[in-house]
């Protein structure tokens, strides 16, 4: 069976089960060998009922007494039971399941798996799995089975037949990483083996060794990508842009403040990149409020003083026009002409012919600068704010503005999303980084506090009118804008009438990502002249928006964010030399997360995302975001050892450019890695 051809051959899958794994990203069998289970259950671990304590729990039992009750709300059930063995019997809740009722055969057993837990007044099996055990009996090798994210109709066990029927081809699977790659501490040593053993294994012990192998191909894959494409880029030619440090030098001694030891640092980096005859691709990262923008304005200016353009890419139009502002502020005195291009810009052809004809040095701009017909005279350096935010097609395409003229841009990608060291040796590893490690002087750390939101009367409101009284300002994070999608979550609009009962007085507007860009527009600029006390808004001020007279974030529902955009959004306030806050509102009566917890405890962003890539993995943290190129399936990204064996083997064979072609898989395997970072 050909690794390349259709899962449509596979026995077993007719064409409508093609159409779900198409949906999924199982495309050729080898998507569909590689469809790795998410979790395996445990059922040897089974336990009774008297010896059971609180956290995830396997039980098996017979159950009775089910009755399904509706709860005040509007479309929530609550089905109750009792689950017995021969030691005890327990309560078993399930919400918003109502068929539960009438699963269940009273004098039948059944596997439980969930979590035991305290909730409304009593411990609790909190919305277990259930099934038969005759069945688990029959099919879970050794009461151990693989468990596989289900796609609507098409449920675990679905995967696991499909399987169970490719039993015999998993033999024929040849090795995708030349034998001599392969590390001899590992478990295992051979494809085939690690993935029978990812989908047959019988115990905790299988599933290591398995992941290990698996985890290890795809670091190598990950490494010798980077190490392709750093070969790669230094074939590329770009424009020199001589040092001009006469120039340089003034305009730093004008600034209004003095640039830290990190900024300077960076600068120097990037400039002597600047003076290469090869392109620039190097990644400024820092934590929110680091001051990187004064860094792309230097490198920026440089790239004008030479003759050539620079163009620079935000995320949101607030954001480019935020940008083109404060350029234009510190860069037309020295004759620097500045333009902001975005959907809302008017006589944009006036505008592109400019671009064109080079009497504009630098453009800001959001997508709207890639679109086809924007055409430059001599682009030379391209900055992506917030680079996370755009997917790789986005850069490439800027990255081609430049094509034909035998010339490739200095690339320079900026994010406030501080990547951890694991992440950067490997997804990142052709890239040059500069990191802001140092934050403006007089910073002090963002106070963050967890509270209930029946405390809000008590501790938030007085928090609020003080910030007011003495002239600062206020954002409040609401989720959504209507209140239709998620039922929990206040919407801006509710939030803004609320805000103006309890504080009459004040003036209070809201922002959300749907309104028109002029609006939006309006509405920040108001703000940031402080004509707004408190700016209820969603996540669209999220990015880059710098307000320093904001001292206090209020976010709303902030179980439903995940850490790094949380740290983000705090990023807003505490960008001046007030003491700041910020309040992070949980639902009343609940416990907050660790992440939560995590929050309140640091604002170093670097120690946050390492939190965070343990946590939840980097496929969640950057895959999304990365429209799905990043989908890491073995998240072992923290293991060092792994790594470092990898980044040495996957050297060596980058070296040796007949592997290019006795290698055909794993080459063809790695594009979509090299895509992420390249820069053709
Ligand atoms: P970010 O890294 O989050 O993009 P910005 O570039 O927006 O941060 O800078 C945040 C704020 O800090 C801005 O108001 C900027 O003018 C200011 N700033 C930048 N560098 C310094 C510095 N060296 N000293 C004082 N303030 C600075
Ligand atoms: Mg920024």
């Amino acid at each position: 069976m050909n690794l390349n051809e259709s899962v449509a051959i596979v026995k077993g899958i007719g064409p409508k089960t093609t159409e779900i794994f198409h949906k999924i990203g199982i495309k050729t069998v080898r998507d569909l060998f590689y469809y790795l289970p998410r979790t395996y259950e445990n059922y040897q671990e089974n336990i009774k009922i008297r010896d059971i304590r609180p956290g995830k729990v396997v039980i098996r039992g017979k159950i009775s007494d089910l009755k399904t009750k509706r709860a005040k709300r509007r479309n929530f059930t609550i089905t109750e039971g009792v689950i017995r063995d021969e030691t005890d019997a327990i309560a078993v809740v399930w919400f918003n399941q109502p068929y539960r009722a009438k699963q269940f055969e009273e004098d039948k057993e059944y596997y439980f798996i969930g979590n035991f837990e305290f909730s409304r007044g009593k411990y609790q099996l909190q919305s277990p799995k259930a099934y038969l055990a005759h069945d688990i009996d029959k099919t879970a090798k050794n009461g151990f089975r693989p468990v596989y994210r289900a796609s609507g109709q098409f449920k675990s066990e679905n995967f696991a037949r499909i399987f169970s029927g490719l039993r015999g081809e998993f033999s024929k699977i040849p090795n995708l990483l030349p034998d001599e790659t392969i590390p001899d501490f590992l478990k295992i040593t051979s494809r085939n083996e690690a993935l029978f053993k990812a989908h047959f294994a019988e115990n905790e012990k299988e599933v290591e060794n398995s992941r290990e192998y698996l985890a290890y191909e795809e670091l190598f894959e990950l490494i010798l990508a980077s190490n392709l494409n750093r070969n790669e880029n230094s074939k590329l030619k770009a424009r020199t842009i001589k040092f001009d440090q006469k120039n340089i030098s003034e305009f730093v001694k004008k600034l209004p403040f003095n640039l830290t030891n990190a900024q300077r640092r960076a600068t120097w980096e990037i400039l002597q990149d600047l003076e290469k005859p090869t392109p620039m691709n190097r990644l400024l990262q820092g934590d929110v409020g680091s001051g990187k923008t004064i860094v792309a304005a230097i490198s920026a200016y440089q790239t004008a003083l030479s003759g050539a353009q620079t163009a620079i890419l935000a995320p949101t139009a607030v954001l480019a026009k935020q940008h083109a502002e404060g350029l234009s502020e510190l860069l037309e005195p020295f004759g620097v002409r500045i333009a902001l291009l975005t959907g809302a810009t008017k006589n944009k052809s006036l505008l592109k012919e400019k671009l064109k004809s080079g009497e504009i040095d630098i453009i800001v701009g959001t997508h709207a600068i890639i679109t086809d017909d924007t055409e430059f005279k001599s682009l030379s350096l391209c900055v992506i704010d917030e680079q996370h935010r755009f997917g790789v097609n986005q850069r490439q395409k800027l990255l081609t503005k430049t094509a034909g003229t035998g010339f490739a841009p200095h690339l320079l990608s900026m994010s406030a999303t501080p990547i951890p060291r694991s992440l950067q040796l490997t997804i990142f590893g052709d890239m040059s980084i500069s990191i802001l490690d140092e934050l403006p002087k007089g910073r002090k750390p963002i106070k963050t506090e967890i509270i209930q939101e029946m405390d809000s009367v008590d501790i938030l409101y007085p928090k609020v009118r003080e910030t007011i009284k003495v002239g600062r300002q206020v954002y409040w994070i609401c989720r959504s804008i209507e209140n239709e999608s998620e039922k929990k979550a206040i919407s801006v609009k509710k939030m803004t009438e609320k805000l103006e009962k309890v504080f009459p007085k004040m003036r209070i507007s809201y922002l959300h990502g749907r309104m028109k860009n002029d609006e939006k527009d309006e509405i920040m600029t108001r703000f940031s002249e402080g004509k707004i006390d408190i700016l209820v808004s969603t996540t669209v001020v999220e990015v880059g928006v710098n307000v320093p007279n904001a001292t206090l974030m209020v976010i709303m529902n902030a179980e439903n964010y995940g850490l790094a955009q949380i740290h983000q959004l705090r990023g807003r306030v505490g960008r001046g030399n007030a003491e700041s806050e910020c309040f992070l509102m949980i639902e009343n009566e609940t416990e907050p997360s660790r992440r939560l917890k995590e929050l309140e405890k640091s604002t170093d962003g670097f120690y946050l995302a390492e939190v965070d890539l343990k946590m939840r993995g980097p496929g969640e943290i950057y895959g999304s975001l990365q429209h799905g190129v990043l989908d890491l399936n073995i998240a072992t990204l923290t293991d060092t050892k792994l790594i470092s064996v990898a980044s040495k083997y996957a050297k060596i064979f980058a070296k040796n450019s007949e592997n290019m072609v006795k290698y055909p898989e794993l080459i063809s395997c790695i594009k979509k890695y090299q895509q992420l970072t390249t820069l053709n």
